[in-house]
């Protein structure tokens, strides 16, 4: 008798093995997308903001 989880990320089953050294998740690959999940939004906020500086940069140098 094996126990299954559901994946966190793809909601897939997964069993709960020794073997299985991405439990809970069902691949590297879905606890890669979990684990980064938090971490890329921490990345994509100072790249936005970076954006719109030089956006804004650039409309005052049209403006003048
Ligand atoms: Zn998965």
């Amino acid at each position: 008798m094996v126990t299954a989880v559901d994946c966190p990320t793809c909601s897939k089953k997964v069993e709960w093995t020794e073997t299985n050294k991405y439990r809970p998740f069902c691949s590297e690959r879905c606890k890669q997308i979990d684990l980064g999940a938090w971490a890329e939004e921490k990345y994509v906020i100072p790249a936005k903001s970076e954006q719109e500086n030089i956006g804004q940069n650039a409309d005052d140098q049209t403006a003048l």
